[in-house]
């Protein structure tokens, strides 16, 4: 082979290594570059991540904060002052087959009445599950009856002998806590028809 022909070839080989060596530094530099396009996405995406996550702290702590809210809902003024509805007609009853027209004692709203605390009163006049006040003695409307209509409040009592006893009086009622209409409080289970002994 001439040397001519050998250099040539040799000149040749030079060119091709010299092309494959661009090559390589071009493609191990698009690598590079991708590789920072890649880093700068995740550490985007890191930073995304933790904003969401102090979002989300957020608003975990303002639900924690309005929790005690949520579960006692306002359903009427606090601290307000009793309210006086004027002069009633007070009578008494016990849970008798003659007061009551049965002797289960459970009330109109499904309590189990209860001396001291048990009054019925016509839910029109005094929203049923009320507080009320006679003669400074607090008392929850939760029972009706056939003949506590109007401004009337039938006290219930132990025994059929006491509600004789304490007979019909005329008595201020004050309302202390009025209570919204709730459906609990206005679904009425069955008035009683029989009357107070007193009444
Ligand atoms: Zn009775």
């Amino acid at each position: 082979m001439p040397d001519s022909q050998i250099g040539r070839i040799h000149g040749h080989l030079h060119k091709i290594t010299r092309k494959l060596f661009v090559i390589t530094m071009l493609l191990a530099g698009l690598l590079i570059f991708l590789t920072l396009i890649g880093l700068l996405i995740l550490a985007n995406q890191a930073q995304l991540l933790t904003q969401q996550k102090d979002t989300l702290n957020q608003i975990m702590e303002l639900r924690q904060e309005l929790e005690p809210a949520r579960m006692n809902p306002i359903t009427q003024i606090p601290d307000a002052q009793p309210v006086s509805l004027g002069t009633f007609t007070v009578t008494h009853y016990c849970s008798c087959a003659i007061c009551c027209g049965k002797s289960d004692g459970i009330t109109a709203t499904g309590t189990m009445a209860t001396e001291g605390r048990t009054v019925a009163v016509d839910p029109e006049v005094i929203p049923l599950g009320s507080e009320i006040l006679i003669d400074g003695q607090a008392y929850i409307a939760e029972d009706v009856g056939g003949a506590v209509k109007g401004r009337k409040v039938d006290i219930y009592v132990s025994s059929h002998q006491e509600a004789i006893q304490r007979g019909k009086i005329e008595r201020e009622v004050q309302i202390n806590k009025e209570k919204a209409p709730t459906e609990a409080a206005t679904s009425v289970l069955g008035a009683r028809e029989n009357i107070s002994p007193s009444e």
